[in-house]
């Protein structure tokens, strides 16, 4: 199902319904006999069995260290917020959140966007720890689920680092009027850092149908988070919209005015790449 660059826009109904026709990631079913010997995706893709076993030691000690100095910074920051809090600012300070949370959405797109579509796992140090799962969820979706809390979250915490650190340091060395001139910021700021941690652990509930609390349903249901109905029109190959994954607000906006295919339109014109030549290369992979 090759789509063409600025296609039509899809409704969320139609892609939904293409979905379920066509491809649903969790389905091996198979249309003719070679494909119903071999699953087409799922962990014994030949092409999912490669990548997951790519997961390094030294990977897993970078997520250990990133988690624990991330969950470290977010509760000294935490304190600092609560004892700078002024009651006449909340309408503010509730509005720079709520775009705090806004623009980890987009962000998580954007990273997932670049991710899924440039690059290959072949690149160096970036390819095999950031790219791999990228490609691994694609033809393995329920790996995710699978992951434990420092495989699942490791490289988000570590993104927000810098951004959590910037805020202990204004809060330690800073005067209190300095604080309070800087506060919507840092509101905004440690909204996103949240959120943007956060993310993929959303991410992971949006393909957990079982077992999931009552209060992570009920976020889904409120479209709080991102919902599992609206996370599957991401995975119809060839995997080409819906990339925001933390709330999933901005992907009917961003569909509507086709942002992703007029970027990659630009990217290959300008640098003749082809959009996901590496994500379909690993799609391929057959014993
Ligand atoms: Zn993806
Ligand atoms: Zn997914």
């Amino acid at each position: 199902m090759a789509a063409s660059v600025l296609s039509p826009v899809k409704t969320e109904a139609q892609i939904i319904n293409n979905s379920m026709l066509e491809e649903d990631p969790n389905d091996n079913s198979a249309t003719n006999e070679e494909e119903k010997i071999k699953p087409r995706w799922g962990p014994y893709h030949k092409g999912a069995k490669e990548l997951a076993g790519l997961y390094s030691r030294g990977k897993r000690m970078q997520e250990i260290v990133c988690v624990c100095i991330c969950i470290t910074l977010m509760v000294m920051n935490l304190y600092f917020m609560a004892l700078h809090f002024k009651f006449e600012k909340v309408t503010t300070i509730f509005l720079v959140a709520l775009a705090g949370i806004f623009t980890a959405d987009f962000a998580s797109g954007l990273v997932h966007w670049a991710a899924d579509t440039w690059g290959s796992v072949e690149l160096p140090i970036l390819g095999k720890n950031f790219i791999r799962p990228f490609r691994e969820h694609h033809i393995d979706p329920t790996s995710i689920t699978r992951h434990d809390f420092i495989e699942t979250n490791g490289d988000n915490f570590m993104l927000t680092i810098p951004g959590l650190t910037y805020m202990t340091y204004h809060f330690c060395f800073k005067t209190n009027d300095e604080v309070q001139n800087n506060y919507y910021w840092f509101s905004y700021l440690y909204l996103l850092a949240i959120f943007v941690s956060l993310t993929n652990q959303i991410h992971k509930w949006s393909h957990t149908y079982f077992g999931l609390p009552r209060w992570v349903t009920l976020l889904q249901d409120l479209h709080i988070i991102l919902p599992k109905r609206h996370h599957r029109i991401h995975h119809v190959a060839p995997h080409e919209t819906y990339f925001c994954i933390t709330t999933g607000w901005l992907n009917y906006p961003l569909e509507k005015l086709a942002f992703w295919t007029t970027l990659e339109w630009l990217i290959e014109l300008v640098t003749g790449c082809r959009p996901r030549a590496d994500d379909f290369k690993w799609a391929q992979k057959r014993e």
